[in-house]
């Protein structure tokens, strides 16, 4: 009797987190399954930002997207992109309303943590030839040794011609590694803290070990490689001093658990709000009141800088040609509004003393917003507004949309930023949101299919915006 007593103050008053698979309806169950199809195809298309916008742009060209041209008259409907140096992407479709009246834009990033190559990576020791690396983002190095790898990336040559390299994807193919010391003669390494225990220096990829047949001279394994590569695609040592290669987990997106509810991979983050971010403005029937907009940004793991990062004017350029001249640019930057997509931590029992569990994004409860990020007094976030919270909630809401709010852990426990900052810098008012992340930047993290498809729905909600 005593517990029913305030059931209709518990209902009203009280805010509780509930799991979203209690929540949907068995079709939209289904609809959920179906997108978890599509995004892990985008994910094994793509593991490079090169890769993932070439993947993308076919995407949107079949979804009628054209490559934006300069001078091009552009009409509500219309639906174009732009790609900036092959590493980045811009799309929207034209709303009803002028471009200066404000755009809803979706930010993701494409590019993940990964072992990069050196400019001059390679080398032959004690019969064996390496490849050394320099880690892109940040890893916990020993998590990358023993993990099966596959070489993705460009060399250009001076001529002027680019040859795509893509090796270790195909269950044909071979795949490179990086060895560990064996636990017999770990005893040193294991006292050592994990942060110390493997090095940068330390990850060096194995990828060869055989001499040339009957050669006497040095470096025989090297120059079999050489050779090898030579024969295939036409390069030599000093080309690799003109490439963007880099080594993946070679693994391809599976899913996890009996129940298949999850998704295990590498590049989770942030493929799973790229994703989202493009499936929605595909699914665009109507002509939106608002410009959608879809940013896939690089550089984000290292600080979003460079030609292609969010910080660069590449975005201004692309959304100057929208708005059909610069002195509208600041009109519509002003009227603008964004979700920076991103991911974001999920609860994790068997660590559960990094996060406040009250304040934090728990696995399958739905797209998590933040309505700030940053570390240590939210230093560097930019923070949303609390009207624009409001309204995302509002959105959210009323189109049926599971989500949550977090943060990325305990206040002082660390912290993490996204590409909000660089677009409320430009005077656009922004949310982070995007999908709970299990082992974020590990060689395979993990994801809840019903997360990812709920961020898909929220940027559907919010390019519907009226
Ligand atoms: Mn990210
Ligand atoms: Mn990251």
């Amino acid at each position: 009797m005593s517990d029913k007593k305030y059931e209709a103050e518990r209902e009203a008053l009280l805010y509780k987190v509930k799991n979203g698979h209690t929540l949907i309806t068995p079709e939209e169950k289904e609809a959920a399954r179906a997108y978890a199809g599509r995004y892990m195809a985008f994910l094994d298309a793509g593991k490079t930002e090169r890769e993932c916008v070439r993947e993308a742009v076919r995407l949107a060209e079949s979804h009628g997207f054209r490559a934006l041209e300069p001078g091009m008259e552009l009409k509500p409907g219309d639906k174009v992109y732009l790609a900036t140096y092959g590493k980045a992407l811009n799309l929207a479709v034209i709303g009803r309303r002028p471009v200066a009246d404000g755009t809803r834009i979706a930010a993701a990033h494409i590019d993940n943590p990964r072992l990069d190559l050196k400019p001059n990576p390679l080398y032959e020791d004690d019969g064996m030839a390496f490849l050394q690396t320099h880690y892109y983002g940040g890893i916990k190095k020993y998590q990358w040794t023993t993990v099966p790898m596959a070489l993705h990336g460009v060399v250009a040559k001076k001529d002027g011609t680019v040859v795509e390299i893509c090796v270790g994807e195909k269950d044909e193919d071979p795949i490179f590694i990086v060895t560990d010391l064996l636990i017999h003669l770990a005893e040193a390494q294991m006292k050592k803290p994990l942060a110390t225990g493997v090095t940068a220096e330390n990850l060096n990829v194995l990828v060869g070990s055989e001499p040339l047949p009957e050669d006497e001279g040095s470096d025989s394994v090297k120059l079999a490689i050489l050779i090898y590569l030579n024969e295939t695609y036409g390069i030599t040592e000093a080309d690799f001093l003109s490439a963007d290669l880099t080594m993946t987990p070679a693994s391809k997106a599976r899913d996890l658990g009996f129940d298949r509810s999850m998704i295990a991979a590498y590049g989770h983050d942030d493929r799973s709000c790229s994703f989202a971010a493009l499936d929605a403005l595909f699914a665009l029937e109507e002509i939106p009141e608002y410009t959608a907009v879809c940013c896939l940004a690089d550089k984000e793991e290292i600080g979003s800088m460079g030609v292609t990062g969010m910080q660069s004017q590449a975005f201004e350029y692309f959304m100057e040609r929208l708005c059909g001249g610069a002195e509208r640019l600041r009109e519509c930057f002003r009227n603008s509004q964004c979700l920076s997509a991103d991911v974001t931590n999920a609860f994790d029992p068997t660590w559960p003393e990094v996060s406040d569990k009250q304040n934090n994004a728990h696995l399958g409860c739905g797209v998590c917003f933040s309505k700030y990020t940053g570390a240590r007094g939210k230093s560097g976030s930019s923070e949303a507004p609390a009207e624009f919270v409001a309204k995302i909630r509002r959105l959210c809401d009323e189109g049926g949309v599971v989500w949550q709010m977090g943060e990325l852990g305990k206040v002082d426990a660390g912290g993490g930023g996204t590409v909000a900052q660089y677009m409320a810098n430009r005077n656009i008012l922004t949310l982070d949101m995007g999908v709970p992340v299990l082992s974020m930047h590990a060689p395979m993290e993990v994801v809840s299919k019903l997360d990812c498809y709920m961020t898909c729905k929220a940027m559907g909600v919010f390019f519907r915006d009226k």
